[in-house]
């Protein structure tokens, strides 16, 4: 090999390396896209490159990361004499601006689908598994966020009883003991057994004869499931249908997320034919960026509310928040699996027109 040869082997290599270098760990990638909703930091177009804010692509701390559109990647990139138009202490500020935004907006949407007029499932086992992960402080913090978001929603709630049913949880005795309860760790509302009113979640509903038992636990498995997106944070699911493959969703397997559907259910009965038909499922779909998405949720007849919920759950629009537990590819279309915590229907929907 000549000298100039080698030479040119060692600018390729170097060339290389840097380039190496300069690859994002997918995990990041992921992270950075996801916190920034899939948009740029400065003008909130979709459509986004990642961008070492401090020009070294060596240095992927996600605080040095920015999601930026084309136009201003080029502008924060690109250097008219000295400087650039784009400087980096404006991406700094542009990303926090943005991030903060998108926490806050998530946020408020997971306390939204939180919101419903009343719980038509509940998954008790995967609740208090969920909730069993929370250390003490989590969980403290969070019912005290709980506690002062009520309040202020209270009025608001007040005026929106139009059917006198709302078993949303709200500041009255049986919330404050709900939140009593979660904040001290109890995997069980004790309240109900000082009131002799057990509560087995083993059993479905109206093998129970106590009415407010139920309701009572109901309300109690709903303050669990705030408690634990307050705790832990949610991801919206149309947020994941952004990603464009199966394999970069399937790496937020475990993550709590929230939803707003349209499902048709598959083998859904009500709940007394729980022995004959333990299970049914629901099935939903998105289009986004050409790619169909599909959401399937497994459910247990048993934990269902009442009679009506089945037929919500047949057809209807539903909230509330699930465990993502993977996602793959399948004939072209992305499949997403999901275990449902909290299944709620708004007042506006109880009755669908079609629930065949
Ligand atoms: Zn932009």
């Amino acid at each position: 090999m000549s000298r100039k040869q080698r030479s040119k082997r060692k600018k390729v290599d170097k060339v290389k390396r840097s380039c190496r270098r300069s690859t994002i760990p997918p995990s990041i990638e992921r992270a950075i896209l996801l916190g920034n909703r899939h948009a740029c930091c400065v003008c909130q177009k979709p459509r986004v490159q990642l961008h070492h804010i401090d020009s070294n692509p060596s240095n992927n701390d996600p605080s040095n990361v920015a999601a930026l559109c084309l136009d201003h990647h080029d502008m924060a990139t690109m250097q008219i004499g000295l400087t650039k138009k784009l400087q980096p202490e404006d991406v700094r500020t542009y990303k926090a601006e943005w991030e903060e935004r998108c926490r806050n907006d998530i946020l408020a949407l997971s306390r939204k689908r939180f919101t419903f007029y009343y719980c038509i499932y509940k998954n008790p086992q995967r609740l208090l598994g969920a909730y069993a992960s929370l250390s003490e402080h989590e969980r403290k913090s969070a019912v005290k966020r709980i506690r002062a978001r009520l309040k202020e929603e209270e009025p608001q709630k007040k005026a929106d009883q139009l059917f006198g049913m709302n078993a949303v949880p709200r500041v009255d005795p049986h919330t404050r003991e709900a939140l009593d309860s979660v904040e001290a760790g109890e995997t069980a509302p004790s309240y109900l057994q000082a009131r002799d009113l057990e509560w087995d979640p083993e059993k479905p509903y109206h093998s129970q004869g106590h009415y407010m038992a139920f309701h009572r636990f109901d309300l109690w498995c709903q303050i669990v499931g705030q408690t634990l997106a307050e705790a832990r944070g949610t991801t919206p699911l149309e947020d994941l249908y952004k990603f464009r493959t199966a394999k970069e969703i399937d790496a937020f397997a475990g993550s709590l997320v929230t939803y707003r559907l349209t499902v048709r259910g598959k083998g859904i009965h009500v709940p007394r034919a729980y022995r004959g038909h333990p299970t049914g499922s629901l099935h939903a779909q998105a289009r986004s960026g050409g790619q169909v998405y599909c959401v399937n949720m497994h459910i247990r007849t048993k934990d269902m509310f009442s009679d009506t919920s089945a037929l919500n759950l047949r057809h209807g629009r539903i909230s509330g928040a699930a465990i993502l537990t993977g996602a793959l590819k399948s004939k072209g279309e992305i499949q997403m699996t999901l275990v449902p915590l909290l299944i709620g229907a708004g007042g506006w929907n109880l009755y669908p027109e079609k629930y065949k």
